[in-house]
């Protein structure tokens, strides 16, 4: 998929860019013979619109989980500091957690993964145990003690706190995304993608695209060789850990620190391959690849104006403001 690259001057916008580049990538794979089964991506409207489209019928579109969960906690930090809803506070992580859980446990099964996450708006006010449609519903968690039950937090359904709970676990947007995240996928790899992307080409520096394609060629490789990586040890053989700022919850976690990422071997490889094969063909220079493969796009939409014409314009401009 990541050898996909979409130019600026092809689109009107970045999420326009985006659906070209999740278009080609879809095409290739179907090209390779691959036959995708399930996809997932975050909530963007226009992938969800051409996902329902008739070309991808039978192809599963599930979101990642972790893109909702970030979009319901940051509604409930926004409520959650005003003096009524102060209760709820205690309660944000749980919420999280809940949503990671009731698309775990669901095992690809939408309509449970809905009904594992309503059942919040009980739990939350110390009930485990209700009726809906004539139908009587259990939380899944172990029965708590007296002792257990009495000392947490529950909220009370006459409270503001609870109103905020249940209107965003009620509501039709989430409830209807929910239903395309019970196979518990996430893009969280493609988020380590990006961020090794961003070494490679640095937003602020311009490339030209050849240049741009081999330097994702290498980000494809670097990522792939480095994925997956054990979790690093100490020379007594314990896990090595790490405490980090988490922006989130803003307080320090700990957590695991993972074997280095290693760039050497394949770049000393790579090197010596070009070696190779500059002693069987003559290499091509960079510049005449430039001219006759990729000549330089302009990424404006209108032509290029005559310089005179642009001066003037300018000159006028410039006597305006003197004025
Ligand atoms: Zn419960």
């Amino acid at each position: 998929m990541a050898d996909q690259i979409v130019q600026v001057s092809e689109s009107t916008s970045s999420a326009a860019m985006e659906l070209i580049g999740f278009q080609r990538g879809l095409e290739k794979l179907d090209y390779l013979g691959v036959k995708v089964g399930l996809i997932a991506t975050d909530r963007s409207p226009s992938i969800k619109k051409l996902m329902k489209s008739e070309k991808y019928h039978g192809v599963l579109h599930e979101f990642d989980a972790w893109h909702v969960g970030k979009n319901v906690k940051k509604k409930l930090l926004a409520e959650g500091i005003k003096a009524s809803n102060r209760p709820l506070q205690p309660w944000i992580k749980a919420i999280n957690n809940h949503l990671y859980w009731s698309c775990e446990m669901s095992a690809g099964d939408p309509e449970k993964c809905v009904n594992q996450w309503k059942s919040l708006v009980h739990h939350i006010c110390g009930v485990h145990r209700w009726e809906e449609g004539n139908v009587e519903h259990t939380c899944q968690h172990r029965e708590y003690t007296a002792e257990e039950q009495r000392k947490k937090k529950w909220l009370t359904t006459d409270s503001s706190a609870f109103r905020v709970v249940q209107s965003i676990v009620l509501d039709p947007n989430i409830l209807r995304d929910i239903k395309q995240m019970s196979h518990f996928k996430h893009t969280g790899s493609l988020e380590v993608f990006h961020s090794t992307m961003l070494k490679y080409t640095p937003k602020r520096i311009h490339f030209f695209y050849d240049s741009m394609l081999a330097r994702t060629m290498l980000a494809v490789i670097d990522h792939n060789l480095n994925v997956g990586r054990e979790k690093g040890t100490t020379k007594t053989g314990k896990e090595k850990l790490k405490i980090q700022f988490s922006k989130a919850s803003h307080r320090y976690v700990v957590k695991y620190q993972f074997e280095d990422t290693q760039q050497l071997p394949f770049r000393l490889e790579l090197l010596d391959r070009v070696k190779e094969l500059s002693k069987e063909e003559p290499l091509v220079r960079q510049e005449e690849m430039g001219k006759k493969k990729f000549p330089r796009g302009n990424i404006a939409k209108e032509p290029r104006p005559d310089l005179d014409v642009l001066m003037s314009q300018v000159s006028h401009r410039f006597s305006h403001q003197k004025k």
